[in-house]
């Protein structure tokens, strides 16, 4: 009974941030920033991380060189660990899914044509967690920063049972508070 409530509610939560993921990708992304978007559902969390891949590989082209090449596989397997994206301070969470999208393997990603458009491309990424009580859920952090030079300003967004709200995280100020 609980994920026929909880999709819609997703969808509906989701939509704003869909909806100016898509203004900003007109506009063309932020190097620098990125987004990390949080949805509790009784004690289901769900994350959705979204970064241009220049922040975490210093590059949006695809690889030329091997280099680059481990530079993608490293980013790859930190975003893995979700531990880097988020931590939660209470609430007894673990991961359930995890889904990770690279800048580069994404089909229905449009070739850039030649000379028309810079080259940009991002990273997405989603993570559910499973709470023994959500409801506790005091505050998050992440550790993004240490792990990636090229982040400047995260934009968090989260909504809950007890409101909304949203924070800016910078290499200063990484915890944020869902309350
Ligand atoms: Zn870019």
């Amino acid at each position: 009974m609980k994920s026929r409530i909880f999709i819609p509610f997703l969808s509906i939560c989701l939509f704003s941030a869909a909806t100016l993921a898509e203004k900003r990708h007109h506009d063309a992304h932020t190097h620098g920033a990125a987004e990390l978007n949080i949805v509790i559902e009784n004690d289901t969390v769900l994350i959705e991380f979204e970064s241009p891949a220049v922040n975490l590989i210093g590059f949006e082209h695809k690889p030329r060189t091997d280099a680059q090449q481990l530079e993608l596989q490293k980013a790859l397997a930190l975003l893995n660990d979700v531990e880097i994206i988020v931590s939660f301070e209470k609430g007894e969470c673990r991961v359930t899914e995890t889904h990770i999208r690279g800048p580069f393997d994404n089909a229905d990603q449009e070739e850039p044509e030649h000379g028309k458009r810079e080259e940009h491309s991002e990273f997405h990424a989603t993570y559910s967690f499973s709470c023994q009580d959500a409801s506790v859920i005091g505050s998050v952090s992440t550790r993004l920063f240490d792990h990636f030079p090229g982040f400047e300003a995260i934009r968090v967004r989260w909504v809950g049972s007890k409101g909304q709200g949203s924070a800016l995280l910078n290499n200063q100020s990484t915890i944020f508070s869902i309350e």
